[in-house]
């Protein structure tokens, strides 16, 4: 396969100061895009956006609260100002806590709510109307395995990235006539500062040593590993190239075979 090109097209991407987000700016800025990133640590999107710059195109760090509408109205003006447009929208920023049903703290299940699927509503509504104009856009969901299957623990979370596919599917077939494609990408445990609390999570709940809690989360995956955020960013940028235009509506995994629908 050609390296897809994304040359002059212009990107968002939420969380995009560490993580997955990070891997996602720096490959869609090898591709040619300039990239927005966005998050609520300053220091970490300027570092991202300064990378992304250091390779060639424009780099842009935009401090948001994607729970907050107001800010991410802001966040989406601010980033149209700047590169005249908007082509693509990495819906990518999101949070994980768990805890068992019994007890389970109503905060925390609107926490979950509002991270990982109010923001995407909030961020996809702001940004579309920039791709309707044009009639073109790309919008990618970082979901999550947990979209599609349940485990202990993790009610809010699951609830959260389940109600993510539903809107990724409504928006896709609502924007096809604008020529605009949605998708979702479900990934299993990935390498990242996420998956890093969530071993420290079970080193506090069980008393495992830490190197044995990241070994049962890459066990989770019939490949025995976890994923590297390179490959949730290159399948973005593959989803957001023409190559990709009759791929909408899906909710692709990226787990090494652990969930197979
Ligand atoms: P990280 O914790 O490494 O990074 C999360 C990013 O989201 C950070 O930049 C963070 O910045 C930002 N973020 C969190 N809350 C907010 C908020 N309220 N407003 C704006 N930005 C916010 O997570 P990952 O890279 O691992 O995860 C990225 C996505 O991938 C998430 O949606 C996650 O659910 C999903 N995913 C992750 C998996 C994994 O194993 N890691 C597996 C499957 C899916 P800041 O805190 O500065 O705001």
């Amino acid at each position: 396969m050609t390296e897809p090109s994304l040359k002059g097209k212009r990107v968002l991407i939420t969380g995009g100061g560490r993580g997955i987000g990070r891997s996602a700016a720096l490959a869609f800025a090898s591709a040619g895009a300039s990239v927005a990133v966005s998050a609520r640590s300053a220091a970490e999107i300027e570092q991202v956006a300064a990378e992304v710059s250091a390779l060639g195109p424009k780099g842009l760090a935009v401090l948001c609260d994607v729970t907050d509408p107001v800010q991410v109205d802001a966040m989406v003006a601010r980033t149209v100002e700047e590169f005249g447009g908007l082509d693509i929208l990495i819906n990518n920023a999101g949070a994980g806590e768990s805890h068992k049903i019994i007890g389970h703290p109503n905060d925390l299940w609107h926490r979950m709510i509002n991270i990982n699927l109010n923001s995407v509503y909030y961020v996809s509504r702001a940004a579309v109307p920039h791709m309707v104009r044009q009639n073109w856009g790309r919008v990618i969901i970082v979901a999550s395995i947990a979209s599609k299957a349940g485990s202990k623990y993790m009610a809010a979370y699951t609830a959260s990235k389940h109600g993510v596919l539903g809107l990724t599917r409504v928006l896709a077939v609502e924007l096809v006539s604008h020529n605009i494609t949605v998708n979702a990408i479900c990934p299993g445990y990935v390498d990242t500062p996420m998956t890093d609390s969530t071993v420290d999570n079970i080193v506090a709940f069980t008393g495992m040593p830490a190197n044995k809690a990241r070994q049962t989360l890459e066990n989770l995956s019939p490949q025995a590993r976890l994923m590297d955020p390179q490959e949730v960013a290159d399948l973005a940028v593959y989803l957001a190239s023409d190559a990709a235009r009759g791929i909408n509506g899906q909710a692709i995994n990226l787990d090494g075979g652990m969930v197979m629908f």
